[in-house]
C-alpha cells in the first residue's frame, strides 16, 4: 500500500479542476436491497446546487468491503469532490473509515477528543459505552475530524492524492476530497449545514448558485415539444434546457449556473419567454404547479364555477381539484356515473344516444357534461368516459380511448385521445385531459 501522505486539506493545496465534478456515494445494504429509499443523495444534490456545485453521479453501494473500495476508487478517480453518507456506525458492517483509509493509502489512527465526545454522549444518556463504539474514534491518517454534536458517529474529510490512486506519474497533489458523513438523515443535514458547507466554500468548491425553473406543459408529446425547441435543448446551450415526461405532462427544466441568484434568473428569463412564446397554450404552469392549480386559478380569475361527471376516472378529476386549498369556492361537486343507468338517471343522458353510440363516445361525453352542468347548476361541467382496460376493448374502440366533454353556457364540445399505459395510468392521464380541457375553455372565456 502506498503510504505517501497527501498534502493537508488547505485551499492552496488543492488545485480545483476547471470542470469540477462531484459524486455522492450512499452506503448501506438497507438501500441496495430496496428496504430504505436513498433520500440523502436527493437532499444533498439540492443543497449543493444552492452553492453552485453540480453533481454528476449518485452511487449506492451495499455494506461490502471490496464493493466499497471499488466505489470510492471509481469516485475519486472521476470526481474531484466525493460526499459519502453512511457506514460510520459502530457495527461490523460500518466500513467507511476502513475503506477510505485503504483508498487514501493510509493507516487508521485514534483520535482522543472524538473518543471523549462519544464517551460523554453515553454518560449524558446514563448508559455504559459499549466497547464497540471505540471504533468510531478511528480516522484515516491525515483526515480532518468533522464533529457530530447530534450523534456518536463523527464525520471526516480527507484529500486523496493521485499516487494513492495508483495514477502515474505519481503525484502527491490532492486529486479528490472525500467528505464522510453519517447516514442518519437528521444528523447528516446538521453536519452538512454546520460543518461541511463552510468547508466546501473555504476550499473553493462551488461558489455561485445553480437554480432551475420548470415549465410544465400538457397536450402534446415529448418529441413534438423538442421539435419546437431543438435550438434550446441542444447540448452546450447556456442555460441548459432539458425535457422530462411524467404521466403525460412534459416539463422543460432550465438550469442556470451563475455567480448569484440575480444573474442566474437573468439567464433563465429570456429562455422562459422564448419557450412560452413558442409553446403558447401548451404551457400551464411552472415548478410544482399541476393542472388543477391552473384550473382553479383561472376559475377564480374568470369567476366561473365547475362540476364534474366522471365515468372512466371514477372521481379522479374531483380528487385532483380538491387537493388545492380553497377549491370549494369554484368547484361545486361531481357525479361518478360509472354504470349507464347512473348516466341516464343522474345525468339525463338519453338512452337513445347510449344505444346508438355506446358509452365510450363523443356524443355520450357531451351529453354527460350538458346534463351535469344543468343538474349541478354551474357555469362549466366536464365529463370523462373511456376504456381503462385491460379488458373491454372492441375492434373500433381500443383500450386507452377516452373522451372528455366540456359544457358551458351556450355550448358543448369534446376531445378524444388514445392513451397508452396501465389502467391506473390511463385513468390518471384522462383526468389530466379533462382538467386541461377545462383550462383551455377558460382561456377562451372573457
Ligand atoms: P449508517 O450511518 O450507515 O449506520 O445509517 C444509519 C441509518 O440512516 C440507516 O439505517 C438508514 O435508516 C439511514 N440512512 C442511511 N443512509 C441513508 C440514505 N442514503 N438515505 C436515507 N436514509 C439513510
Ligand atoms: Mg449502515
Amino acid at each position: 500500500m502506498n503510504k505517501m501522505r497527501c498534502a493537508l486539506l488547505h485551499p492552496s493545496s488543492f488545485i480545483l479542476h476547471p470542470f469540477m465534478k462531484c459524486e455522492i456515494l450512499s452506503i448501506g445494504s438497507e438501500l441496495t436491497t430496496g428496504q430504505n429509499l436513498d433520500t440523502n443523495s436527493q437532499w444533498l444534490s439540492l443543497r449543493l446546487a444552492e452553492i453552485g456545485i453540480a453533481v454528476a453521479w449518485h452511487t449506492t453501494v451495499a455494506d461490502d468491503l471490496q464493493d466499497n473500495i471499488d466505489a470510492f476508487r471509481i469516485a475519486t478517480q472521476r470526481a474531484q469532490l466525493v460526499l459519502a453518507t453512511g457506514g460510520l456506525g459502530p457495527t461490523l458492517d460500518d466500513l467507511t473509515r476502513e475503506v477510505v483509509a485503504k483508498v487514501a493509502g493510509v493507516e487508521l489512527v485514534f483520535d482522543e477528543p472524538s473518543f471523549e465526545h462519544i464517551k460523554q454522549l453515553f454518560e449524558k444518556r446514563n448508559r455504559q459505552m459499549p466497547e464497540r463504539n471505540r471504533v468510531q474514534a478511528y480516522f484515516p491518517a491525515g483526515a480532518e475530524v468533522v464533529p457530530n454534536p447530534y450523534g456518536t458517529a463523527p464525520g471526516f474529510c480527507i484529500a486523496v492524492c493521485g499516487s494513492a490512486l495508483g495514477n502515474s506519474p505519481a503525484s502527491a497533489k490532492p486529486q479528490a476530497v472525500i467528505f464522510a458523513m453519517p447516514g442518519v438523515p437528521s444528523e447528516m443535514y446538521a453536519m452538512y449545514h454546520e460543518q461541511v458547507k463552510p468547508r466546501l466554500l473555504k476550499l473553493g468548491f462551488g461558489g455561485g448558485v445553480q437554480i432551475q425553473r420548470k415549465i410544465n406543459t400538457f397536450g402534446t408529446g415529448e418529441s413534438h415539444i423538442e421539435e419546437k425547441l431543438f435550438d434550446l435543448t441542444r447540448r452546450g446551450h447556456v442555460p441548459e434546457v432539458g425535457i422530462t415526461a411524467s404521466d403525460a405532462t412534459i416539463s422543460l427544466r432550465i438550469f442556470a449556473r451563475a455567480a448569484n441568484i440575480a444573474e442566474a434568473q437573468a439567464q433563465i428569463a429570456p429562455v422562459e419567454a422564448t419557450i412560452r412564446e413558442r409553446l403558447g397554450k401548451l404551457v400551464y404552469g411552472v415548478d410544482d404547479e399541476e393542472l388543477q392549480h391552473a384550473v382553479l386559478r383561472l376559475l377564480g380569475e374568470k369567476r366561473k364555477t365547475l362540476a364534474t361527471a366522471e365515468s372512466i376516472t371514477g372521481g379522479r378529476v374531483a380528487d385532483r381539484l380538491v387537493e388545492v386549498p380553497g377549491a370549494s369556492v369554484w368547484f361545486h361537486g361531481g357525479i361518478v356515473a360509472y354504470d349507464n343507468r347512473v348516466k341516464v338517471e343522474q345525468l339525463g343522458v338519453p338512452q337513445a344516444i347510449l344505444d346508438a353510440h355506446g358509452a365510450v363516445s363523443a356524443q355520450v361525453a357531451e351529453a354527460m357534461a350538458v346534463g351535469c352542468r344543468e343538474r349541478l347548476k354551474t357555469d362549466i361541467a366536464v365529463s370523462t368516459t373511456g376504456i381503462a382496460g385491460p379488458g373491454g376493448a372492441t375492434p373500433t374502440k381500443p383500450v386507452g380511448l377516452a373522451f372528455v366533454g366540456v359544457a358551458w353556457e351556450g355550448g358543448v364540445s369534446s376531445t378524444s385521445f388514445t392513451w397508452a399505459g396501465t389502467r391506473m395510468e390511463i385513468q390518471s392521464r384522462t383526468a389530466k385531459q379533462a382538467l386541461n380541457a377545462v383550462r383551455l375553455k377558460l382561456l377562451e372565456m372573457p
